[in-house]
């Protein structure tokens, strides 16, 4: 039995499938490279059944708990993404 199993007369359900290129970018509120492109889908459910998808968009979606930051995916990552800071310095020996 599932423990997120409540009963739906009448009610819209989002649902977040991941889409298109799945590489990690960084996300610019938290910070950790956990933003992939997705796709949500508003759907009108009656009685458990689905009769109907009132919106679908596609957008980059940060996966880190408690964020939830997202853009359209139209937007270059280029254009949000936090410059990556070197991390190989030179070491001097
Ligand atoms: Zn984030």
């Amino acid at each position: 039995m599932s423990s997120n199993f409540k009963p739906q007369i009448l009610g819209v359900v989002n649902d977040v499938t991941p889409t298109g290129d799945q590489t990690a970018h960084v996300c610019p509120k938290c910070k950790k490279a956990s933003v992939y492109s997705s796709k949500s889908t508003t759907q009108v459910v009656v009685l458990f059944v689905a009769i109907g998808t009132t919106a679908s968009e596609s957008s980059w979606l940060c996966t880190t708990e408690g964020c939830g930051w997202k853009a359209p995916l139209a937007q270059d990552p280029s254009t949000w993404e936090p410059k990556k800071e070197k991390t190989d310095k030179l070491v001097d020996i």
